[in-house]
């Protein structure tokens, strides 16, 4: 049993979460430990906002899982805690590399704490796909929210800070979170995805209202 429970820390404490029997990652254990490890080791980083370039470009794919990409990811759960985001994108703190951190409840409160490099959304289908049109708000828009329809169940594929591949799955809101977070790293905004008139009000919505965490301010 002992040796059990060393073996079971030393892939936590690399970065490797263990998989269920349908081969998805377990990212609802130990939450509080693995989020205050990352985010006590790294340096809370200001956020980038909306007319940033790199918001709005594809960031390159990670091809290399060591030290550099440990270090910012550390970062990254760091920044996201200071702006009490569920999730972030590593071109949310100015990198543009495909990586993204989550610490978000789903459909049933649960907390899902976890990092996915290289993601793709599945195409999850017709027969499953129900919409849920709640508010989303993004760190990178500060103060601004509006309604937009999503699928309330969603699968991301890529690979865990160490290369392995992985899957995620989620419900509710962290299903949107799975969606917003890899939206980003093809250079997307939710707020790409809005009418017209409602990313204008968001906008608005933006301009009038102060962030509550550091930005990096447009130049
Ligand atoms: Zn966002």
């Amino acid at each position: 049993m002992a040796q059990q429970d060393t073996e079971q820390e030393q892939t936590r404490a690399a970065g490797v979460l263990p998989v269920d029997d349908e081969g998805y990652v377990v990212d609802s254990e130990e939450c509080e430990e693995r989020e205050s490890a990352y985010r006590e080791r790294g340096t809370s980083r200001p956020i980038t906002v909306v007319g940033n370039p790199v918001l709005h470009r594809e960031c390159a794919d990670v091809t290399e899982f060591g030290e550099e990409l440990a270090r910012l990811v550390d970062d990254m759960f760091a920044s996201q805690r200071t702006a009490e985001g569920v999730g972030l994108a590593a071109n949310q703190i100015g990198v543009g590399l495909k990586v993204f951190v989550y610490d978000c409840p789903d459909d049933e409160g649960v907390r899902h704490v976890g990092v996915v490099c290289n993601p793709r959304v599945q195409e999850i289908p017709a027969e499953r796909r129900r919409l849920d049109d709640s508010s989303e708000g993004c760190l990178s828009v500060p103060t601004a929210y509006a309604a937009l329809a999503r699928p309330d169940y969603a699968e991301v594929t890529g690979q865990d800070e160490k290369g392995n591949p992985i899957r995620v799955r989620g419900t509710g809101y962290f299903a949107r979170c799975l969606q917003h977070e890899t939206d980003h790293l093809y250079g997307s905004l939710y707020i790409d995805r809005l009418s017209k008139r409602e990313r204008k009000e968001a906008l608005r919505q933006m301009a009038e209202g102060t962030p509550r965490y550091p930005v990096v301010a447009n130049a």
